[in-house]
């Protein structure tokens, strides 16, 4: 755990969050600030800054965040759903450990700004 982490303070139970899942690799809780009716955070326990500190040994985890994600959105009742990983502030990035964003139900546009 990075001891100065946000989501590893969630993760760990220290920082309270709305949590809709959890399992030994990931948990699953609700955006602060939603940008849809549905919008929750997929992040694993392990801390890695973001996606591009995935590599060959831990690529499963990218796997099992998004299988989650598709797992969590039917519970939330939702079929249809984006999947955002941001990679670095310039990607809008703000909290720098990895997180999959799931959002749906409303429409969304493309291309995202
Ligand atoms: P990023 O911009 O890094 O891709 O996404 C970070 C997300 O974390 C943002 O959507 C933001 O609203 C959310 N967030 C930031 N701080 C907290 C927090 O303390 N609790 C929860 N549940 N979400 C947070
Ligand atoms: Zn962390």
């Amino acid at each position: 755990m990075a001891t100065e982490c946000l989501f590893c303070k969630i993760a760990a139970g220290d920082i309270p969050a709305e949590l809709i899942f959890e399992d030994d690799q990931v948990v699953a809780f609700r955006d602060i600030s939603p940008q849809a009716p549905v919008h929750f955070l997929i992040i694993p326990r392990k801390h890695l800054a973001g996606p591009a500190e995935i590599v060959e040994e831990n690529e499963a985890l990218a796997g099992h965040m998004i299988r989650v994600a598709g797992v969590v959105a039917k519970k939330e009742g939702i079929d249809d759903f984006r999947l955002v990983f941001n990679n670095g502030a310039e990607a809008g990035q703000t909290v720098f450990h990895i997180h999959l964003h799931v959002l749906g139900g409303r429409a969304m546009t493309w291309p995202p700004g």
